[in-house]
């Protein structure tokens, strides 16, 4: 039997030590040539004159042709004003991509040589570098479309022998006039009150060919999982004439009146006889839920979409080797300007808003593409 691809000594192709044996000058040009393409020519962030600048050497910086202004390989990256050394943030993206459940702020503030703040803006900014890059043109083929419910759960309540379900607190909040529903289940208004916080995520994902699992996905938030906002998903993210398959959710009786349409019955079964399932999208909630419990420990919807967008492009790179990977978050991060969410954040600028529905990303990735 092959060996799985994640065993192999091809996809180990570097390490903490590979890192620590780079020199400065290997670890900059790996940055130009991530960032330019080249490790030659430079494109001034000012003026964007494309050139051979004079090159301040000792600064690792250039002095541009044009306009006379320097600039080193970070600046109008995501990475601007940085004051960590090229080999940290090298090192970061390592421990980012190594974390195969995500990685916490305090995860890699321990490991990275980070404060504690510095961290948590890190790891946020290679988040929006996968996000604001995500490619959101429609998928193909066979499509896998299913939600799973992320947040907004309540703790337990303090008193036993109360039952902590919403339904029973209805009734009897419902029986007793005044009552209210916080009451009724034993918790605190403040506690009652984090329900308010579930979203759905949705995924989807196009089927590769057979043992080949998903090759490509697509994630949006949504308040839940209902009819209207899946089909808006389906009429944006899924190609006309693909095939999709769901489970049996009321949230998708309508996509048979505009995609042939499987669903498996997961009461009774996982795979149909006829091969219908939406394993893949299991997948991806099982490395989700996994980081919910396992890393974050709760999510709130501000930035759950960064979160769920993170694991879809884990998902979809899982056949990568390290170094892959590596290049692809160093290459988004330098490429798509200063971070807008992350820049400022404990100076008080703060994104604030949730996600929903993809709004605003879609424009990001167009402009992306026709950049490159
Ligand atoms: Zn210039």
């Amino acid at each position: 039997m092959a060996q799985h691809f994640l065993r192999r000594s091809d996809y180990r192709d570097m390490s903490i030590a590979s890192i620590s044996a780079m020199s400065d000058a290997e670890i900059h040009s790996l940055f130009c040539r991530l960032r330019w393409n080249s490790t030659s020519h430079q494109a001034c962030p000012q003026c964007g004159l494309w050139e051979v600048h004079y090159e301040r050497k000792s600064r690792q910086q250039w002095r541009c042709k044009g306009c006379g202004r320097d600039f080193s390989v970070t600046s109008a990256t995501l990475f601007a004003s940085r004051k960590k050394s090229l080999r940290t943030l090298l090192l970061a993206v390592f421990l980012y991509v190594c974390s195969v459940k995500g990685i916490a702020g305090l995860g890699m503030c321990r490991l990275g040589g980070y404060s504690s703040k510095a961290a948590h803006v890190t790891t946020g900014k290679l988040r929006e570098s996968i996000l604001r890059t995500q490619d959101l043109t429609p998928l193909r083929g066979t499509v896998e479309i299913d939600g799973g419910y992320f947040g907004g759960k309540p703790r337990k309540p303090n008193r036993r022998g109360r039952r902590n379900d919403n339904v029973i607190a209805n009734r009897i909040a419902g029986r007793k006039k005044g009552a209210k529903p916080w009451h009724a289940s034993g918790m605190t208004r403040l506690n009652w009150n984090k329900r308010k916080n579930r979203r759905v995520v949705m995924v989807l994902r196009q089927q590769g060919r057979l043992g080949q699992g998903a090759v490509r996905s697509i994630v949006a938030i949504a308040q839940s999982e209902n009819e209207r906002d899946a089909a808006k998903l389906i009429s944006k993210y899924v190609a006309k004439g693909a095939i999709i398959m769901t489970d049996e959710s009321p949230a998708y009786v309508g996509v048979s009146l505009t995609h042939e349409h499987y669903a498996v019955s997961h009461s009774k079964e996982y795979v149909t006889a006829e091969g219908v399932h939406e394993n893949q999208a299991e997948s991806y909630f099982s490395r989700l839920r996994r980081w919910e419990y396992g890393v974050s420990h709760g999510v709130r919807p501000t930035y759950l979409a960064d979160y769920a967008g993170e694991m879809v492009w884990r998902e979809d790179m899982r056949r990568h080797t390290i170094s892959q990977q590596v290049e692809a978050i160093l290459g988004k991060a330098l490429t798509i300007g200063h971070s807008r969410w992350w820049r400022g954040y404990y100076q008080g600028r703060r994104r604030g808003a949730e996600i929903l529905m993809n709004h605003g990303l879609s424009a990001d990735a167009r402009s992306r593409m026709t950049k490159s």
